[in-house]
């Protein structure tokens, strides 16, 4: 690493270092950082790290001015190796199949299996403000675009055996040995499309290739001609450092251990292909907490659209930016998501007022704004608690949501809903999918008349403050005013009086019995909120005598 700066967060400081080492390998040129991912199924959440760690160094070179392509590229040429759980067993024919060759799932608009999983992702990824230059792997070896460096691979082989020898550790590993001697190309099988093919005999000067497959079929081609075939992972990944002139790509800890893809790679890479390792940090685990099963787009695997459907685009960025790539942290589906965005607010308010940390501005910075322009925003980032509360009790009905906003700040009316979006949509989305059943909110029709009968008459009196101080104290901060007050003034104190132990005590009774009545539950939503979704007539008809 450079230097560190003492205002440079982590993608300043790789910035730094990509820069450096870029302008050394290749001077003058577009700096090239890199992304890769399988469409071999949902492209789960927790792979957006493999994208965004990328980006944003790649953002960070481009706001310097300096020329910075982020490449992803598809694995898409790779083989179906097994069929989800959700999709018809029969696709279990196209095992071992190159997954654009494999049929999209019934139903899907896409041509392959591969263009079926890429779109959402790629929708994701605009909606998410990342640039790149996508790169289909079946496109790049169909073309021939790589037929010099497999036969580089070929003639090399012996050495590239030995190299790999040197990390092996179990039989089987998938990296191009087997009994006939190391080939690292793999053949397609021509008659059956599978990958269940063995190397037999290979000739350097002819590059004439001759395979045995599982289904029967052998085969001799010549290779300088065969577009149907690729290198193994542990060879093609390093081959494409060189091909592209890769000089940042981050990977995940199973790509990092000793004898990994990375390692390997590293030494590939330059005693093969004349080219040079990336700067590759590797990045932690990033987990999901509290996906309710149903709202997942398929199989039960949460994708970035799934959190993009529950989250504006600039906090999901933030997540990534505020972290160093070492560091695992999590995405929250559940109510975690209300004090993370609680937590966004303020951070957001610190920047407003100018009193965020140097870093926290930075990591900020990163997640409304790309070298492109700004991601979308919501004019009137009212609390998304609020607005998942309000989204609970009205199910998402437009007319009274908006009455309730309105109501929550008169001296601020909102004019129309559109100023809360698109924030009130994702708050509306985690109501509608995330809230489990029995957590919903649902108004009593009609006034719990026994309970109401065998109050006490300290209770009695309690309710018939809050009723009386309604109308005067109809807004969010009124409310929370009246219903802290209404245990002081039953105590003969101020209504702003401190708080003492045996005040906050009759606060809680006081709120479960409000509950209580109004939802027929101990808690709820603030209560505040409660009572401006509830409306003064619906609570005089339930709370009064
Ligand atoms: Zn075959």
């Amino acid at each position: 690493m450079a230097q560190a700066r003492p205002e440079a967060d982590w993608v300043s400081q790789f910035a730094d270092d990509v820069i450096a080492e870029a302008e050394r390998r290749s001077p003058g040129k577009a700096v090239v950082v890199a992304s890769g991912l399988s469409p071999s199924g949902p492209i789960h959440l927790g792979n957006l790290r493999e994208v965004m760690v990328p980006h944003l160094v790649a953002d960070e070179i481009r706001r310097r001015g300096v020329a910075c392509v982020h490449i992803l590229s598809w694995d898409d040429f790779d083989r179906l190796r097994r069929v989800p759980a959700d999709i018809d067993p029969s696709w279990a024919e196209h095992i071992g199949k190159p997954l654009t060759s494999v049929p999209a799932p019934p139903g899907s608009a896409h041509p392959n299996w591969a263009e079926h999983f890429k779109a959402p992702m790629e929708a994701a990824l605009a909606r998410l403000g990342v640039e790149f230059r996508g790169i289909s792997q079946t496109q790049m070896y169909t073309s021939g675009a790589y037929v010099e460096q497999v036969l580089l691979a070929m003639r090399e082989r012996n050495r590239i055996d030995a190299v790999l020898a040197e990390y092996r550790t179990k039989p089987g590993d998938d990296d191009g040995a087997s009994g006939a001697g190391y080939y690292p190309y793999k053949p397609y099988c021509s008659a059956c499309e599978r990958d269940l093919t063995t190397v037999r005999g290979y000739d350097d000067e002819s590059t004439a290739l001759s395979y045995v497959c599982a289904c029967g079929h052998t085969e001799t081609v010549l290779l300088a001609e065969h577009r149907r075939g690729k290198l193994v992972w542990k060879v093609d990944w390093p081959m494409r450092w060189a091909y592209e002139g890769v000089v940042f790509e981050p990977s995940g800890v199973d790509h990092q251990a000793p004898g990994s893809s990375f390692v390997v790679g590293g030494r590939l890479v330059s005693e093969i292909f004349g080219g040079q390792q990336p700067i590759g940090p590797m990045y932690a685990f990033v987990g999901i907490s509290g996906m309710a099963k149903m709202s997942s787009s398929r199989g039960g695997v949460p994708t970035p659209a799934d959190a993009l459907d529950i989250m504006e685009e600039p906090l999901l960025r933030w997540l990534y930016a505020r972290r160093r790539p070492q560091q695992s942290f999590t995405v929250a589906f559940d109510s975690e998501v209300h004090r993370l965005y609680d937590e966004w607010d303020a951070a957001e308010r610190k920047v407003a007022n100018g009193t965020a940390s140097g870093p926290d501005a930075i990591a900020h910075g990163r997640a409304v704004l790309t070298a492109a322009g700004e991601l979308p925003r919501t004019p009137r980032p009212l609390p998304y608690r609020m607005l998942a509360s309000v989204a609970d009790i009205t199910t998402g009905d437009a007319e009274q949501t908006l009455r309730i906003l309105r109501d929550s700040d008169p001296s601020r009316p909102l004019a129309s809903l559109d100023e809360v979006r698109p924030r009130l949509d994702r708050a509306q989305n985690w109501a509608a999918t995330q809230l489990p059943a029995d957590q919903r909110t649902v108004l009593a029709d009609e006034p719990d008349v026994s309970a109401l009968e065998s109050l006490t008459a300290s209770e009695r009196a309690a309710l018939d403050l809050l009723l009386a101080g309604l109308e005067e104290q109809w807004s969010l901060d009124g409310l929370s005013r009246l219903v802290y007050a209404v245990p002081k003034l039953q105590a003969g104190l101020a209504a702003d009086a401190p708080p003492t132990p045996e005040l906050k005590a009759a606060q809680r009774a006081f709120f479960g019995l409000v509950y209580r009545l109004l939802i027929g539950r101990d808690t709820g939503p603030r209560l505040p909120t409660l009572l401006l979704a509830a409306g003064p007539e619906r609570i005089r008809k339930l709370l009064a005598g």
